[in-house]
């Protein structure tokens, strides 16, 4: 199978800067891009980009997908309020085919919207793993622990489970789906259950994701119940480690930052959220770069955000960043464009995409320039992360196959998607609200 792109301005974010080809085309053969150039030979497919922009493909480096049947279901509370009186009382009473129906609501709004690969912990992580191969994305799921009883059991069977979904879903450079593991955060586990994530993850070689000091009032209480902050309690379970995706981190102090990057884990920033459920902190982003570090761009689940589109999440991650610090110069975007693309798919595991050169996997965008709002384009990285949103997407390809164009997604019926997701979640609503009642 091939696939022609042609007429469109490449944008390959590089360790060096961003480069830029304006006027070109890309043949792709099964996964990867074969060549670049202006005249290509036909392919199987063909797509005239009309001098689209055309980056790698968009890395949503946080978020919990199947929650997108809570879009809109809890609104204007503050964390706790909204966690422990809304969102966790309904998640009591999750099934799976709840949580495929969000998830599967989610590609769809991924797919449309760019995105090629995708952080996700949740519970029943293989209900998001299958609808994952089945709609064509990539993404690292992580089996979510907490040290309580959820639906999907008691947590002296959590470690367990995680374990047999590593096993189904083994970390894979090239694949779609890696397994992870997802210890909530050290608020939600024990120090032990922690260190026995770490153990679990290195025997199996996967990565960590876990949520870290996303409020004030996280960091106290851990340190009063344990005697350390959450993120050094994660350092001395030995779950901060390379690649670990740390999200929020909005009260994080200089020192942390510097042991964030120093460890090589990497710091995913989700401004949306965090100024959604007003947790305060802002995420110390120039720090942890200094130090080595990753940050990448997470949209945190759909019933905090509401959307999942990281290119409004970057223009929200630049613009939180210059005004905390009053300089105007922090997150240009030909490095926002970076962090979202290239850093996130190293960072989550799959290095051979998140780069438009010959060899690369396919995992690709196509932004169109043609609405009032991207004329006229002085500079292509502005034009993308400040002026377009994934509505101007009008094509996403993942692993060299034309999964969206303009409205139409090849793997999936959009219809039926949107439809049972509206059922599953008035069904998830009403269960919990009887069992108020
Ligand atoms: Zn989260």
């Amino acid at each position: 199978m091939s696939l022609r792109i042609r007429n469109a301005t490449l944008l390959n974010p590089t360790p060096s800067g961003l480069k830029e080809q304006p006027e070109t085309s890309l043949r792709i053969k099964e996964d990867r891009i074969e060549e670049i150039g202006t005249r290509l030979p036909e392919a199987d497919h063909d797509l005239n980009a009309n001098g689209s922009l055309l980056p790698p493909g968009f890395v949503n480096a946080h978020g919990h997908a199947p929650m997108t049947l809570l879009r809109g279901y809890a609104e204007d509370l503050p964390l706790r309020t909204w966690l422990k009186q809304r969102i966790w009382p309904t998640e009591a009473h999750l099934k799976p085919d709840h949580v495929a129906a969000g998830a599967r609501l989610a590609i769809l709004e991924m797919l449309a919207n760019g995105i090629t690969a995708f952080a996700d912990m949740y519970l029943f992580p293989e209900e998001t793993a299958k609808a994952a191969i089945d709609a064509n994305i990539r993404c690292l799921i992580g089996a979510n622990i907490v040290d309580a009883t959820t639906p999907e059991g008691p947590p002296d069977q959590a470690l367990k489970r995680a374990e047999t979904f590593l096993k189904e879903h083994p970390p894979r450079e090239d694949g779609l789906v890696s397994g992870s593991l997802a210890p909530h955060s050290a608020y939600a586990c024990k120090p032990e259950t922690l260190e026995a994530c770490s153990r679990l993850a290195k025997e199996h070689g996967a990565q960590l994701q876990v949520h870290a000091h996303e409020t004030r009032r996280e960091v106290y209480s851990v340190k009063e119940r344990t005697g350390k902050r959450p993120l050094e309690l994660l350092d001395d379970q030995g779950c901060l480690v390379e690649n670990t995706l740390v999200a929020h981190g909005g009260w994080v102090t200089k020192q942390e930052a510097k042991r964030i990057g120093e460890t090589g884990a990497c710091l995913v920033h989700c401004p949306t959220a965090n100024m959604k459920l007003a947790t305060g902190g802002y995420a110390p982003v120039p720090e942890v770069l200094e130090h080595g570090g990753r940050v990448l761009i997470g949209t945190d689940g759909p019933a905090s955000n509401n959307t999942i589109d990281l290119l409004l999440e970057a223009r929200q991650a630049a613009l939180v960043q210059k005004q905390h610090r009053w300089d105007a110069t922090l997150l240009p975007a030909d490095r926002l464009l970076r962090m979202m693309t290239r850093d996130a798919a190293e960072a989550l595991g799959f290095p051979g995409s998140g780069r438009v050169e010959e060899g690369a996997v396919a995992d690709l965008a196509v932004v169109s320039r043609e609405s009032p709002g991207m004329v006229p384009m002085h500079d292509a990285p502005s034009g993308l992360v400040y002026a377009a949103t994934g509505r101007d997407v009008i094509a996403t390809v993942v692993g060299g196959r034309l999964v969206y164009v303009e409205g139409s997604w090849r793997t999936m019926d959009a219809g039926a998607v949107m439809e049972d997701a509206v059922a599953k979640a008035d069904d998830l609503v009403g269960a919990a609200d009887s069992s108020v009642d």
